[in-house]
């Protein structure tokens, strides 16, 4: 461990201060934040037109990279993902999913995630700590490296390990830097924050003044199923969810998207898709289904890809605007919290879960 600063962690201004502070004028705060996130240059020694008294002083107080990849996979259909190790060795995963121009990140908010829904390898073993806002960017800007400057990360997605709206601040301030022309520049649009369903903090959303998109984990209209699967949906009702849901639209005239995950026997029946339809309906919300990738350990099924299909149909015909997203990097765990988990706990080849 050591105690310099992440610089990630900083902005403009912060750097800008401690550039006043020191003597030294503000336009070297804006080079070195150039240096870092348009060049993806991650040592200060390298800085060329910096003189040496300060790159030996930003280096004595600052780290650029807080964390070590600890593992890089890319699966057969190019999805790239991750391992990062932080310096109190715990360890968080990200995502890229490449489509035909655009290049999401799939990032990480916490190390596991306090919800403990039954179906996800995130939760498991519960919250061990959030991330902190430098954390999150570190992400973002260790895949912008690999991608190097041919492709630029073009959509974020908060839908990896953790549950954004229980590390509220820290993920706002990561969500500010994603969307700076300073940092990414990625318009706030193309920025998705995804979360079991908090009401409260729903509604505080609505209040930022970021144009993000908001995507609510439903996963079953019957409340009872979805206290089953996502155990704090136990604090509140749907009913009250979609209070929420209607809040935020209402401020915001943005549409939210429900995300539906298909556990095959679990939320799949006919009955199933019109519950959704129903809430869908009434709150103007888009649908994400996303067919489960199977976790080893537990016991829940993916629906066959004629059930996702006659699922998203039947919601159409309900005249819901409902996509069946594509499951990507299924060959290297690209799923929420699996890639750590086969990295914390390997199994056997016989162990892993089969495609199909
Ligand atoms: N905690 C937030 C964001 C992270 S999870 C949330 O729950 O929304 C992001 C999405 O991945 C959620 O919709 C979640 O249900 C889904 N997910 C989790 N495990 C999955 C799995 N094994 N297969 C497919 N989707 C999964
Ligand atoms: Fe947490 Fe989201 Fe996984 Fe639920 S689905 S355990 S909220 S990461």
């Amino acid at each position: 461990m050591n105690n310099r600063q992440h610089i990630l962690d900083w902005g403009p201004g912060e750097l800008a201060a401690w550039c006043q502070q020191r003597n030294i004028p503000s336009y070297r705060a804006e080079q070195v934040l150039q240096w870092i996130y348009q060049k993806n240059v991650f040592e200060f020694g390298a800085m060329s037109n910096l003189p040496a008294d300060l790159k030996v002083l930003l280096n004595d107080e600052f780290l650029i990279l807080s964390g070590q990849q600890a593992r890089q996979s890319t699966s057969d259909d190019d999805t790239l993902k991750i391992l990062t190790r932080w310096s109190d060795e715990n360890l968080t995963e990200t995502v890229m999913i490449p489509e035909k121009t655009r290049r999401t990140v799939c990032v990480s908010s916490q190390v596991g995630c306090p919800v403990g829904c039954t179906f996800c390898a995130s939760g498991m073993e519960g919250l061990t700590r959030s991330l902190k806002p430098g954390e999150m960017v570190e992400q973002v800007l260790r895949i912008q490296a690999l991608l190097g400057p041919d492709h630029r990360v073009g959509n974020i997605v908060m839908m990896g390990m953790g549950e954004p709206l229980a590390n509220y601040q820290h993920v706002l301030t990561a969500v500010r830097t994603f969307n700076a022309s300073w940092a990414f520049g990625i318009g706030a649009r193309q920025i998705t924050i995804s979360t079991a369903g908090l009401p409260d903090r729903i509604r505080k959303l609505a209040h930022e003044e970021l144009q993000f998109t908001l995507a609510v984990s439903l996963h079953a209209g019957n409340e009872s199923v979805r206290q089953q699967i996502i155990p704090w949906a136990q604090r509140t009702s749907t009913e009250e969810l979609f209070s929420a849901i209607d809040y935020f639209y209402d401020q915001t005239h943005r549409e939210v998207t429900l995300e539906y995950i298909l556990l095959d026997g679990v939320n799949t029946s006919d009955q199933d898709a019109d519950k959704l339809a129903y809430w869908a309906r009434q709150s103007r919300c888009n649908v994400n289904l996303i067919n489960y990738n199977e976790v080893a350990e537990l016991p829940f099924k993916r629906l066959s890809a004629d059930g996702a299909r006659a699922f998203k149909n039947r919601l159409r015909r309900r005249g819901i605007n409902a996509h069946l997203r594509p499951s990507r990097g299924r060959d290297i765990d690209a799923a929420c919290g699996q890639l750590r988990r086969r990295h914390l706990y390997p199994v056997t080849q016989q162990d892993k879960p089969t495609a199909g």
